[in-house]
């Protein structure tokens, strides 16, 4: 715990970030987010943010990234561009330069009211080869913002080394896991919850889901034979 200390939790409102932000309230005495608009496929993804934001009590603040899209149209952004993800190839949904860009808004306005902690819900694990979710990248960028506004921040990424079942994981320890599951949008097609089931985003999540579930349930009955 991070006792009288701000932090910034970069928040989209999927499955990762509202884990994020759970784990933030539990270390940090006030807790902000930021929620960045740049076009994404589904308005319905900032209202997830929001509505989220406003169930657990935090301010959220919305920037508008809509550049992003202008510099790099993509299939987050352009619903006329097909979700693909060719092996040995980046994925569709990849926008160029997006955490560097994301990081760094980040950094301004948590200087401005005053917090150090910058959270992000990056992971290497399950690396699709997003490069800007690699930790070396993150650790980079940590001195770069430093640097830059002389300033220290320090950025958390409590899912950096987790792969998608131990994620959930860390939401049930977190007390989080039926709101994750209810409530958070991962599905590409724009479905809160347990989403469309068919697009790359639903399956991943479903995947972990299934993984995690079947542990829990072998744990429970090992503990039940134990005892
Ligand atoms: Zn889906």
């Amino acid at each position: 715990m991070f006792t009288n200390e701000k932090a910034v939790v970069v928040f989209s409102g999927g499955q990762d970030s509202t884990t994020c932000l759970f784990w933030a309230k539990q270390h940090f005495t006030e807790v902000e987010v930021v929620t960045f608009d740049y076009g994404q496929r589904h308005k319905l993804e900032i209202e997830c943010a929001t509505s989220i934001a406003a169930d657990l009590g935090v301010k959220q603040t919305i920037l508008d990234m809509s550049l992003l899209n202008q510099l790099a149209p993509n299939a987050l952004t352009r619903s006329d561009q097909e979700i693909s993800h060719e092996e040995g190839k980046l994925p569709s949904t990849f926008v160029e330069g997006r955490n560097l860009l994301f990081l760094s808004f980040a950094a301004v306005l948590a200087k401005q009211i005053g917090a150090r902690h910058l959270i992000t819900g990056v992971c290497e694990t399950d690396f699709s080869g997003y490069p800007d979710c690699r930790d070396v990248f993150i650790k980079s960028m940590n001195v770069t913002l430093n640097l830059s506004m002389d300033y220290h921040f320090v950025i958390h990424t409590p899912l950096m080394w987790l792969n998608k079942a131990e994620t959930w994981s860390m939401a049930d320890e977190l007390g989080a896991f039926d709101y994750v599951q209810e409530r958070t949008l991962t599905c590409y097609n724009g479905i809160i919850g347990d989403g469309c089931g068919e697009c790359p985003a639903c399956k991943l999540r479903k995947a972990g889901l299934d993984q995690y579930s079947a542990e829990r349930n072998l744990s429970s009955s090992q503990a039940e034979v134990q005892s």
